[in-house]
């Protein structure tokens, strides 16, 4: 075996080195209950292992890790840098290693897709997400075992060891990084190896926020966040682009969002645009790994340059559709995440994004779209700028927003992934009755004779010490679960619907996917129903409520759009 004197070893969590074969919806299997899923069908759905190149390295990895490689880059060597593929760390850990860094996003299993299966099933915190890290870092550490190696962990999910900060003694960290280091890491990589960190750059401990969701500072030597003294995030120009390829042809448009929902950490970022010549090299270096599909990461694609308050540049977002489209070896692209309100104020942008893009009945463009509640007053409580530029009221209910920008996406060939949130801060049952009856009428409508497409995802909001306390058996009310129950009933449909449609690989690796896919659906709303039953949860009438008026809808809507 060829061994490296390789000074920084990159990882990523395995649940985002997997395919879990293309197919949209699986990449949150990881999310389901360890004992739900048998490990054969999920080491099925999982897909085949990672590509590698013949050095042990990764030949695509995530996004962020791209990240911090070329952050690295800057300041370093190509040999001194690696990212290691899961299965050749012997590889790259070697006596010469300074720092091994891991990059993860869910990696104790709290993270709120797989809280929202927790909090139905109860029991411990056991899934698949966190089976996985506990495989990943029992392989690490005995890679490291009698080796300087230092075991640093940075990504999205390090706030849940700020959570649970008594269950990490097992996996041996020496720090846990928290913030975009872009501009800094490889400077934190070297004192961290000298063991002499900077006080005024980096501050150890990490950064959280209050009940009234303001930051907060909490000293802790296990932890390092930027500096007090430090600008809280890398500028744009300290960003760098990606070298090689990576998973799932991800690039980066813009960081930050300023929709301003009042419980989201992304909207309290600074916003930066990527410019055009930026976008169009990463995707370069990804067309040249053999990805002919950028997807966009965005956590509000619609406010891409965005001039005018909420209103979308249109201008810039064509422009940006263009450039990536007529980019050499582009085929087809999508965007991570936008919010419904602008396919519904602006069917001439999606209709016009639809044709740049090629979108079609064999071309869905996917979209991740947090609409998290049915409720007007829920709505305009805690996200009152996400139907804007429209508003609730002057433009019609909240449902009819939706309603109405599913119409515009399922016509010009968008499918909405969505998430609904249960147990927001001053939910009442209403609300949530609210949200039952905006799924059902969306999963009975139509555009021109066609089912709306959408997938609708529950979550709830789990306050934290709960996590702390581990008392997680059922969390959900009636209501609450009447709306997971309607949301399952909804995508056990869709799963029937494009469960073969949009698998990918082999013949029989599509049957069997797709077969899975379907089954799936139909067994995880047998599962629902039961736990609904079993709580007292009227299934009559969640199947039916807010349906009265459904077929009127359709009905007035083709006349007065004929
Ligand atoms: S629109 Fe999405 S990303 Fe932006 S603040 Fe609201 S929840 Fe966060």
């Amino acid at each position: 075996m060829s061994r490296y004197m390789t000074k920084y070893v990159l990882i990523s969590d395995s649940t985002l080195s997997y395919s879990y074969r293309d197919f949209p919806l699986l990449d949150f299997l990881p999310c389901a209950p360890g004992d739900k899923i048998p490990a054969r069908v999920y080491k099925f759905l999982k897909g085949p292992a990672p590509d590698v190149l013949s050095n042990g390295e990764a030949k695509y990895a995530p996004y962020a890790i791209r990240k911090i490689e070329a952050s690295l880059l800057r300041d370093n060597p190509r040999k001194d840098i690696a990212v290691a593929h899961e299965d050749y760390l012997a590889n790259f850990i070697t006596d010469d290693t300074e720092i091994i860094g891991i990059s993860t996003m869910d990696p104790l299993g709290i993270g709120p897709t797989t809280m929202s299966y927790v909090a139905l099933f109860g029991g411990d915190l056991d899934s698949w997400v966190r089976r996985e890290w506990d495989a990943l870092l029992e392989k690490v550490n005995k890679v490291r075992h009698g080796k300087k190696a230092k075991l640093v962990v940075g990504g999205p999910g390090v706030w849940e060891f700020t959570i649970l900060r008594e269950e990490i003694e097992k996996y041996h960290f020496d720090y846990i990084v928290q913030g975009e280091m872009d501009d800094t890491i490889s400077e934190l990589f070297r004192e961290i190896s000298e063991g002499n960190i900077d006080k005024k750059m980096f501050y150890q401990g990490y950064m959280t926020y209050d009940d009234k969701f303001r930051k907060v500072l909490k000293n802790d030597d296990l932890f390092i966040a930027r500096g007090v003294s430090e600008r809280a995030y890398p500028s744009l120009e300290e960003i760098p682009d990606i070298v090689r390829p990576s998973m799932k042809g991800m690039v980066e448009i813009m960081r930050g969002c300023g929709v301003g929902c009042d419980f989201c950490e992304v909207t309290l970022r600074p916003l930066r645009y990527y410019p055009l010549d930026k976008i169009k090299r990463e995707i370069e270096v990804n067309v040249a790994g053999g990805n002919d599909h950028p997807w966009l990461q965005t956590d509000e694609i619609f406010e891409y340059k965005h001039e005018k308050m909420f209103t979308p540049n249109q201008d810039a977002l064509t422009d940006l559709f263009k450039t990536i489209m007529n980019t050499k070896g582009v085929t087809t692209t999508n965007p991570t995440h936008g919010r419904i309100s602008i396919p519904a104020a602006f069917p001439d942008l999606i209709k016009k994004l639809s044709d740049i893009m090629k979108a079609g009945p064999n071309n869905w463009i996917g979209i991740q779209t947090g609409v998290e509640t049915g409720s007007d007053s829920l709505a305009l409580k805690h996200m009152p700028n996400k139907t804007m530029p429209l508003k609730i009221g002057a433009d019609g209910s909240f449902q009819e927003i939706v309603w109405e920008g599913v119409y515009n996406e399922t016509k010009y060939y968008w499918r909405s992934a969505f998430t609904i949130q249960v147990g927001q801060e001053q939910e009442t049952e209403e609300d949530n009755w609210d949200s039952i009856a905006m799924i059902n009428r969306l999963s009975n409508s139509y555009v021109n004779g066609r089912p709306f497409e959408f997938t609708v995802t529950p979550l709830v909001n789990v306050p934290l010490g709960r996590i702390k306390s581990r008392n997680l058996n059922m969390m959900l009310d009636p209501v609450q679960l009447g709306v997971y129950y309607a949301s399952y009933r909804h995508l056990a449909k869709m799963s029937i619907r494009d469960g073969f449609r949009n698998t990918s690989g082999n013949p029989f690796t599509k049957v069997g996917t797709g077969s899975i896919i379907s089954l799936g659906g139909e067994l995880m709303l047998r599962v629902v129903e039961k736990v609904a039953k079993r709580n007292g949860v009227d299934i009559e009438k969640v199947k039916k409520y807010g349906m009265e008026n459904v077929s009127e809808i359709n009905t007035l809507n083709t006349m007065s759009r004929a």
